[in-house]
């Protein structure tokens, strides 16, 4: 039954398939009211890290609601947000080393287009434009669906909508041969925008090494390396959205951290609680705080939320902080038995384009006709993968799994079993 007092996020209201009320969720499984259980295949909207009501996350916590549970960030402080931004900033690549906090990925990212917009301000050298990809996603606000590409979610704001210019993502698959050559078409591309209007640019956005809600479309660091060489000779900045690929997704801290490369400025969110509190941050280099590090009011970044470092959530960052250091080949191990398993599933189900980073792995489904029809799949699979004990979104004919960390070999490679006999009993109908 749909609620008569709620109103869903991303569902076409009328006639939607009424949502599953889950009762209890433990490590990668969700309980059904009606006493089902199934995996989480995609720990959730990709933010449950180490397993759904992870008791060392729910005790910190606990305690620290019985401290501090909030207090206002503006004159006063607290030691949570202050270790946790001491442990982020020594885990990041390079200097990023000023933390910013907000409450999710859509206002990290508002914080950083903000920062990066505002800082060619302070300098004496205003800027008017932002680079992004193509396929990009960054979030709902207006700002961060401006950077994002036009898609249904934001036709009906067209006019809202600040321009953009937008360049291909060079993503790339297992076996892919094409990469190289589109890598530098795009590299070219941005080259010629960059140096043809070297003071029009205030900055490139990019979700490197994934593209999640593209499809997880999925990048080489090898573009990244050179994107980052790029954007530096020419002394424009680099923004990393790392909202979903932030906190091991990639099978390394960030993606920035597993493809060698360091952004200007990064925006980390989803996993950063390991899924049990809103929490959000920008993190800029000394060299961007730097221009705010002024006592003129025109130089100061104003800009600010109610829940901004909430202690609660600085509380369970940190014990996520701690699961994620005490088993840093989590994330690794799981890229090993994506790839195993995606080259099993390709045996037995024709699929296409199969990709792996770290703990994201994805396919795309051989599908005849178009965007209606892709839609269908999507949401034929969702209708009966509850059936087959799984929690699966696909994204049009783009099916991914990206588990909890905390699940095992066996059970990964259960869930590419029925995973298999899904697509195979669909093909059948
Ligand atoms: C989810 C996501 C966002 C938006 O985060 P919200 O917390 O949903 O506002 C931004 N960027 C990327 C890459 C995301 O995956």
């Amino acid at each position: 039954m749909h609620h008569p007092n709620i109103w869903k996020p991303f569902t076409i209201l009328k006639d939607a398939p009424d949502p599953l009320r889950i009762e209890e969720g433990e490590g990668i499984w969700l309980t059904l009211e009606d006493g089902r259980r199934i995996i989480d295949c995609i720990s959730s909207w990709w933010v449950t890290l180490h397993g759904h009501s992870q008791p060392e996350i729910g005790e910190a916590i606990y305690r620290q609601s019985q401290k501090l549970e909030h207090v206002i960030f503006a004159n006063y402080s607290h030691r949570p947000a202050e270790e946790l931004a001491e442990r982020l900033t020594a885990r990041l690549p390079g200097d990023l080393s000023r933390v910013f906090y907000s409450d999710n990925g859509s206002t990290a990212v508002e914080v950083a287009l903000k920062t990066a917009w505002q800082y060619w301000k302070n300098i004496e050298k205003p800027r008017t434009r932002f680079i992004a990809f193509e396929g990009a996603y960054h979030g709902d606000t207006i700002g961060a669906m401006s950077v994002s590409s036009r898609s249904v979610f934001s036709e009906v704001f067209s006019e809202l909508l600040f321009d953009v210019d937008f360049v291909p993502y060079p993503d790339t698959w297992l076996g892919d041969t094409t990469a190289e050559e589109r890598e530098e078409r795009v590299l070219n591309q941005l080259a010629e925008m960059l140096d043809s209007e070297p003071e029009t640019y205030a900055g490139v956005i990019i979700e490197p090494l994934v593209q999640g809600t593209a499809g997880m479309r999925m990048c080489t660091p090898r573009f990244l390396k050179s994107l980052e060489r790029l954007v530096r000779e020419r002394d424009n900045l680099l923004i990393y959205d790392e909202v979903m690929t932030g906190f091991g997704r990639t099978g390394d801290w960030f993606a920035s951290t597993r493809s060698g490369t360091e952004p200007d400025i990064i925006c980390l969110s989803k996993g950063i609680t390991g899924g049990f509190l809103p929490l959000s941050v920008t993190v800029c280099s000394s060299r961007i705080y730097d221009a705010f590090n002024s006592s003129d009011p025109m130089h100061t970044l104003w800009h600010g939320h109610s829940y901004t470092a909430n202690p609660l959530g600085c509380a369970a960052a940190l014990a996520s902080f701690k699961l994620l250091e005490q088993d840093e080949n989590a994330f690794l191990k799981l890229e090993e038995i994506h790839l195993r398993e995606v080259a099993k599933l390709a045996e037995t189900v024709e699929i296409e384009r199969p990709r792996v980073t770290g703990t994201v792995a994805a396919f795309t489904l051989p599908v005849s006709g178009e965007g209606g029809y892709l839609n269908q799949v999507a949401d034929r699979i969702k209708a009966v993968c509850t059936d087959y004990g799984l929690l699966l979104r696909p994204l049009g004919n783009e099916v991914y799994l990206m588990p909890p960390f905390c699940i095992t070999e066996e059970e990964l490679s259960d869930v590419y079993r029925q995973l298999a006999k899904l697509l195979t009993d669909l093909n059948m109908k």
